[in-house]
């Protein structure tokens, strides 16, 4: 299992290059935290989890989420004991933790509502979640088995945005569902598409909670999150790739695609190409962005027969072997993908016939 981190490393590492010195060194807290994480605690929270799954189902959704918010305490070490609010339990005195909690609520209710899927594993996994993850730490994560959320620290990330940011929760759980169904590499193309994968469904969850049309949509990731040490409006754009903040690298096109050895092979930076591919697909097609190229896209993760290593020609043909069977080939909808994935520069016109 690879840690799930919601915010780019590049952000990070551009405030170590020129932000003033406190802001520095809260980006390398931040970065260090992050790295201990990722070689550490991963890997065997994610085994961990494996056998407790069983014991999870017994529960089973069926349209009703089953939420746990934590308190982590501040620690970054251990998972926390300590039960701020448990499904069905009246707002606590934590404020984060009401976020949290009606954050996990909305993501399960889309799933649920919009694709029929219960919960993360399709069979009512209960949605665990710990606040006050590391101090001031600006990040956030799934780590496998819970969403963790950082408090940020104020100047990078706004105090308290994490939990606020419904298209974070999305995202983060979402790797959950990709992790269950397509299991996607971490790294290079496909960690790119496990990425963009998330940025979608995270943008998904967050229309469909503020009932928007894809014309309505603000197609970000993160806004209200950044603070004011980060000049921007959000993490990430799939309207724009590039253009969330100062420093963002984000390609839309193939030919502008990046190469590089950190951020597991550019796997935040790449991501802005399938992003965009879905961003034209939605809007070419209108309305409800879940109820066509979201229906697309999910159902290709569930039988798209996507290889965990898949480039991303790999999976915009299953996108539109997906389309066909849903819509017809040469239907709108189909036609509609097929130019997204032109117009990104991962498919040619040529090569669909
Ligand atoms: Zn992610």
């Amino acid at each position: 299992m690879s840690p799930c981190f919601i915010v780019p490393p590049e952000l990070l590492e551009r405030i170590l290059r020129l932000g003033q010195a406190a802001d520095r060194e809260a980006a390398l807290a931040t970065l260090s935290i992050d790295h201990s994480i990722r070689t550490n605690r991963i890997q065997n929270a994610f085994l961990a989890a494996i056998p407790r799954r069983r014991h999870h189902l017994v529960h089973g959704g069926r349209g009703r989420p089953h939420r746990t918010i934590f308190d982590a305490h501040h620690r970054t070490d251990v998972h926390a004991t300590t039960v701020l609010r448990a499904e069905g339990q009246p707002p606590c005195s934590d404020e984060d933790a009401n976020h949290a909690y009606d954050g996990l609520g909305d993501t399960y209710r889309f799933f649920w509502e919009a694709l029929s899927r219960d919960s993360i594993d399709d069979a009512g996994l209960p949605l665990l979640g710990e606040v006050h993850f590391g101090r001031n730490y600006d990040n956030a994560f799934w780590d496998g088995e819970r969403m963790m959320f950082g408090d940020g620290d104020g100047r990078l990330f706004k105090i308290g945005g994490f939990v606020r940011a419904l298209d974070v929760i999305g995202h983060e759980l979402c790797h959950g569902v990709t992790q269950s169904t397509l299991n996607l590499l971490y790294t290079g193309q496909p960690g790119a598409l496990n990425e963009s994968i998330s940025d979608v469904f995270g943008s998904l969850v967050k229309q469909y909670r503020r009932g928007q049309t894809a014309a309505d949509s603000d197609w970000l990731i993160g806004e209200d999150l950044l603070g004011p040490a980060v000049r921007g409006v959000a993490l990430r754009s799939l309207r724009a790739p590039g253009t969330a903040f100062e420093g963002d690298l984000q390609p839309a096109h193939m030919r502008d695609y990046r190469v590089t050895s950190s951020d597991n092979g550019g796997v935040h930076l790449n991501s802005g190409i399938p992003n965009h591919a879905f961003y034209l697909a939605a809007t070419a097609l209108g309305g409800y962005a879940w109820e066509k190229a979201g229906r697309i896209w999910y159902h290709t993760l569930v039988v798209g027969a996507v290889p965990p290593d898949a480039h991303f020609h790999t999976f915009a043909q299953a996108t539109l072997r997906t389309a066909g069977v849903l819509f017809g080939v040469a239907s709108e909808e189909w036609r509609a993908v097929a130019e997204a994935w032109v117009r990104v520069g991962v498919l040619s016109a040529a090569q669909l016939g």
